[in-house]
């Protein structure tokens, strides 16, 4: 139709329109693919990326030729210039670096611990990231338990752990949840270092490993070092330990850990580059995974599938001939590892143009098919939502919630206010593969990994092309009732990350006992 025609039936259409108003209204009700117009170019979409996605490539790639990818480290700033080449064949436009940078760098040295009493054998240990070091040649100790379910008091009870080696045990039951003891780890061990401990055996947030033989490394907070070193044990070795004491045997134990904490802030950079919308250019919605990994193995499921996915959604919609009416912008954030570092960097950077973002989609659960859309906070979306999600019923179901995902880059949108909508997955393998030495290639299936493709590819699409705008920013009241409603406040707060103050107080759920 030429533009003559469409105008004179915008004008045929909208007398109608005014002539039956409650047919109008009562045509409200949200609109999918096969009512709003987008299918015909979702329908290429899907094709291409189910047909012809390089997805699966770009993850060997990233995998077997970068591997892992610690943020600010050589390796993670050459996947960066790797990750915007890819941007480029794929034939993105405005493809650039957005450099920012973290608090400090850390580099892992070595880590060995022996149990030398009651029966001597190697412990296999790995540190945490961003965790400092024994004396050099390593330190003697018995062991000392202390519970994570009482961690309020332990930190108050920290003078008897004056040269012992701290294990992190679990008895009882959690007096808050896994994210608030998370917060409240980290003083812990602030408070066992000042006391002279010489070493914690506990993984992220006190936990406990997970899997044959695998540790599992990680921060302790957003954005926090340890002076004390901090080793994840595999749960084969610490359950002896925990076997042992448990008999009355106090365990003795040899541990040397050696890591390197740069003295001061490390450069890093987001990788961007789009595909401008044809009618709104400047309403922006952020696609994207993080490119930064940690460094026991390739970093595959952690999060090389969210980069490779999103270099093959884009490679999808690029290659469909499809223009969408705003522009999608692909970001492939780094410094998620320490505390969402690229996606806070990006807030800023981008807090101009922030209005104009309709949310971003993310995909960092690793190796599963996606199960949910999760919307990030935005309840009034899900109507929007639904008939989308049922037309991808030949694919995939896929549920909608409008939980927040607060572990991933989703964040700072929800914080902003906008749907940071996370891609959740299936997770039955990743809690093995999730930052363990398991990381690598063979935890990818690719049927998967090109299914995740294009279901982010046509989310991605539908969100940016759909005739109206899908989302605009909440005011901050409204978010801040949110995200208290959520539960995300005194965790958030704990971690020193709320902005809000006392916006939106009252509005917490009922406290569970
Ligand atoms: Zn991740």
């Amino acid at each position: 139709m030429n533009r003559v025609g469409v105008g004179v039936a915008a004008m045929v259409l909208g007398a109608a329109a005014l002539a039956a108003c409650g047919a109008v209204l009562a045509d409200d009700r949200p609109k999918g693919p096969e009512e709003d117009g987008t299918k015909p170019a979702l329908t290429r979409i899907a094709g291409e990326a189910m047909m012809n996605s390089h997805a699966y490539e770009y993850l060997t790639e990233l995998s077997d030729d970068i591997g892992s990818r610690v943020t600010g480290s050589p390796a993670e700033r050459k996947s960066e210039e790797w990750g915007a080449a890819k941007m480029k064949a794929i034939g993105l436009e405005n493809v650039h670096l957005e450099k920012y940078t973290i608090w400090k760098g850390w580099t892992r040295g070595t880590a060995e611990a022996q149990l030398l009493s009651p029966t001597p054998h190697k412990l296999h240990v790995d540190a945490m990231g961003w965790t400092g070091s024994t004396v050099a040649g390593g330190a003697e100790g018995d062991v000392a338990t202390v519970n994570l379910f009482d961690i309020d008091e332990e930190v108050k009870n920290v003078s008897r752990l004056k040269g012992k080696v701290v294990l992190v045990t679990q008895s009882g039951r959690p007096k808050k949840s896994f994210m608030l003891l998370f917060a409240t780890f980290g003083d812990f061990l602030k408070a066992a270092h000042d006391a002279g401990a010489i070493a914690v055996i506990g993984g992220q947030g006190g936990s406990k490993s997970t899997g044959m033989n695998l540790t599992h490394t990680g921060i302790l907070g957003f954005d926090v070092d340890f002076a004390i070193p901090v080793v994840s044990m595999t749960a084969e070795d610490q359950g002896q330990l925990e076997r042992l004491i448990a008999r009355g045997i106090t365990p003795r134990i040899r541990i040397n850990v050696q890591n390197t904490l740069t003295s001061g802030p490390v450069e890093t950079a987001n990788v961007v580059g789009e595909i401008r919308g044809r009618e709104h250019p400047d309403q922006i919605l952020v696609v994207g995974g993080h490119l930064d990994s940690w460094d026991l193995a390739q970093g595959t499921t952690d999060n090389g599938s969210g980069t490779a996915t999103t270099l093959g959604a884009a490679e999808a919609i690029v290659r469909s001939g499809q223009k969408p009416r705003r522009t999608i912008r692909f970001v492939l954030f780094t410094g998620e590892e320490q505390g969402l570092d690229g996606s806070f960097a990006y807030m800023k950077q981008h807090a101009a143009e922030i209005q104009n973002h309709v949310g971003d989609l993310i995909l960092d659960e690793g190796q599963g098919p996606v199960t949910d859309f999760m919307l990030g906070g935005r309840d009034d979306l899900i109507a929007a939502f639904q008939p989308f999600a049922a037309s991808l019923g030949n694919l995939r179901t896929i549920k909608v919630n409008d939980k927040v995902e607060s572990g991933t880059d989703t964040l700072p949108f929800s914080i902003a206010g906008l749907p940071g909508i996370n891609m959740n997955q299936d997770t039955s393998d990743y809690k093995y593969t999730h930052h363990s030495a398991a990381d690598a290639l063979e935890a990818q299936k690719p049927d998967v990994l090109t299914q995740n493709t294009t279901l982010m590819a046509l989310t991605a699409f539908w969100i940016a092309d759909r005739p109206e705008r899908l989302a605009s920013p909440w005011p901050a009241e409204r978010t801040a009732k949110m995200l208290r409603a959520q539960g995300e406040y005194e965790e958030l707060k704990a971690f020193n990350i709320w902005p809000f103050g006392d916006l939106g107080a009252g509005a917490e759920p009922p406290v569970k006992h």
